[in-house]
């Protein structure tokens, strides 16, 4: 069984993942209204990956019998002033993230709920992928920024990306 706080720990980071998937949705529309479909295509990708990371944060709450609370998802901005800036915004998301993920570690620990933190080391190394990601974006967009040609390209390029599954949940 999982303790109260903990659950409710576990409960405010399902809230935080679905408001990175409305966050990064919101990017892919500012991206396609300025015609980067390459940048949007990147981040519908990440729209699905935080889906996913939803997911999993409920599918483990159903297993340990806990409660499941949706509760309401903040409004996020809709539009950024370049692509670098929406890309900037995404990096500095994710090490919040990367921050929640660390502290819900450190409230597992300190409630002796070993299970819960075992779960959680797939994210803690996810979040160095997704700081990663978001990062690699942030230099190559700076290395373009004031080149429209060198822009073009990394449009095109960064479209590529697909999203990535986790093949189970522990893993
Ligand atoms: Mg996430």
């Amino acid at each position: 069984m999982m303790k109260a706080d903990l659950q409710k720990a576990f409960n405010k980071q399902i809230n935080e993942e679905l408001y990175s998937a409305y966050l990064y949705a919101a990017m892919v529309n500012y991206f396609e209204a300025a015609n980067l479909k390459g940048f949007a295509a990147w981040m519908k990708a990440q729209v699905v990956e935080e889906l996913n990371h939803a997911s999993k944060f409920i599918a483990y709450l159903h297993e340990r019998g806990a409660d499941v609370k949706l509760a309401a998802i903040a409004e996020p901005a809709a539009t950024w002033k370049s692509p670098l800036a929406a890309f900037e915004a995404a990096y500095r998301h994710e090490c919040h993230i990367s921050d929640c993920i660390n502290k819900l570690y450190s409230a597992a620990t300190k409630a002796d709920d070993h299970a819960a933190a075992s779960f959680l080391i797939w994210f803690i190394n996810e979040q160095v992928e997704e700081e990663a990601a978001a990062d690699e974006a942030v230099q190559q967009l700076k290395l373009a920024e004031g080149a429209p040609g060198a822009m073009f390209m990394l449009n095109r390029e960064m479209g590529a990306r697909q999203p990535t599954f986790p093949t189970t949940t522990s893993a």
